[in-house]
């Protein structure tokens, strides 16, 4: 299987390369070349595989450069980590099912590609003899999650910048916590936007860049995307056995990444065994106004919200599922999002019919958020994050009552307790991965929002 650039600047490439270069080198995103599907034989014989089994097949599907026996040992590595023997469970709770994506190290869905993903890294720079020093920035979860997946490992060393005193103690306390040699915590005086431009004006000195082979975590990544589409499959499959031929799920979405992953999902399996996609945003619309109107435009700026990891106007994978809308019209995309880039629109209303076929779509209020995390608990003695939770209303809305609905749960909800508690009026129990973090040993930089210091912070720590 060779990837391709969603703007058709670059020769094919093989898998790792395209898992080394995340970003396209013409600024598109990386794709497979055809997206490959199953049939209802092969998925019947997938229907009882364990977690690790069934992302070792399916991953197959996507990579042929690296030998079965080494995938399976990248994959079953990867899923040690989550401390559910089902690694993404699925419970059903009332009329809904809930998959649970929250049980890897650091209690969000994040953990079950990033783990992956540095395991790939750590593979592939191994067999090639080289290095790589990770600087990202972050405003909470990615950054543990990123972290986790590469401590300890060989050839990787991660900068990972975030606001000091701007993120919950909690997510704080997750990042620094991790002593491992490899990693360094830098805590900038200044918001999260500072830190961000700094990471951005650091990648933009492409001698720097090279020199010290610095690479990225965002979540454009395509073995981010590539790690999200087996549980989709598992879901499918574990209810299969109740008797549903076809289903539906629910997924709260920020950058598109999750989704995207379920559109992949789609296509895999035959037809009609996920029937549509429930995209479910917080206040934060542009993917829902996408849905309804066939309109990709910004408006205004971001909306702070309960459910942080959603508070987006630019969805950073969605220029995957553009190159499907525009039939991999790649000249098209690059058009769209050069015009994006100084218009901040895309109008897209001459296929709305089609992305109908895929997508529903309902924004979430954060009075209904609250609510919900409040109804579902007294209901069910079920407690939602709220990221959780506005999938969970977006399906209450948009479930046809026909096929179950499987709600992507993306988050423990002791990470985000103060909305926990607002909804509840209680503080959450705090889970022992958690609970174990208050009086550990920590290590972090306090520095200023300055990049000069800040890149000899790296220069000086970085693996070459
Ligand atoms: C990142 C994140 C999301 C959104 O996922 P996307 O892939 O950006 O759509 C939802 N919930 C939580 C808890 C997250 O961390």
């Amino acid at each position: 299987m060779k990837y391709i650039s969603t703007r058709g600047g670059i020769e094919p490439i093989s898998f790792q390369d395209a898992v080394m270069m995340g970003l396209a080198r013409d600024g598109g995103l990386l794709l497979p070349e055809t997206l490959p599907s199953v049939s209802k034989e092969t998925l019947n014989s997938w229907r009882n595989l364990p977690y690790q089994y069934l992302a070792l097949e399916i991953l197959s599907l996507f990579v042929d450069d690296i030998p079965r026996l080494d995938l399976d040992e990248l994959v079953e590595r990867s899923y040690a980590s989550f401390s559910h023997p089902q690694v993404t469970p699925v419970r059903k709770v009332g009329d809904l099912y809930i998959m649970e994506l929250f049980h890897g190290p650091t209690l969000a869905f994040k953990d079950v590609a990033l783990q992956l993903l540095g395991n790939l890294f750590e593979y592939i720079l191994k067999r090639s003899g080289s290095f790589m020093n990770i600087v990202g920035a972050t405003s909470g979860d990615t950054g543990s999650a990123a972290i986790y997946g590469v401590r300890g490992k060989k050839g990787i060393n991660i900068f990972i910048l975030h606001p000091d005193g701007r993120t919950s103690p909690i997510q704080a306390l997750q990042m620094t916590t991790v002593v491992d040699p490899n990693v360094f915590n830098i805590a900038v005086r200044g918001t999260f936007d500072d830190a961000q431009a700094i990471v951005k004006e650091i990648f933009g000195d492409l001698e720097f860049k090279d020199a010290y082979h610095l690479g990225a975590i965002n979540s454009i990544n395509w073995a981010r995307v590539l790690a999200q589409v087996v549980y989709y499959v598992y879901g499918y499959c574990k209810l299969w056995k109740t008797g549903a031929e076809s289903i539906d799920f629910s997924v709260p979405t920020g950058n598109f990444g999750d989704i995207f992953a379920g559109f992949v999902a789609k296509q895999l399996l035959p037809e009609g065994c996920i029937n549509r996609l429930i995209l479910a945003t917080n206040e934060n619309d542009i993917l829902t106004r996408f849905v309804h109107e066939g309109d990709y435009s910004i408006a205004g700026s971001v909306t702070p919200t309960s459910s942080p990891s959603m508070d987006i106007q630019i969805a950073s994978n969605f220029e995957r599922y553009l190159y499907y809308l525009r039939d991999k019209d790649s000249a098209q995309v690059k058009a769209d999002m050069e015009a994006f880039a100084q218009t901040g629109r895309i109008d897209l209303s001459d296929v709305k019919g089609r992305v109908a076929e895929d997508f529903i779509s309902r924004s979430v209020s954060e009075d209904e958020t609250i609510a919900t995390i409040a109804d579902f608990f007294k209901e069910h003695d079920y407690l939602l994050d709220p990221h959780t939770a506005v999938g969970v209303k977006a399906a209450q809305e948009l479930g046809d009552g026909e096929r179950p609905v499987i709600c992507l749960s993306t988050a423990h909800p002791a990470k985000f307790g103060d909305a926990v508690q607002k909804a509840i009026g209680r503080d959450v129990d705090l889970p022992p991965a958690l609970a174990n973090l208050q009086g550990k040993e920590s290590r972090c930089e306090i520095m200023d929002a300055d990049v000069g210091q800040i890149k000899e912070y790296v220069r000086t720590h970085a693996l070459t």
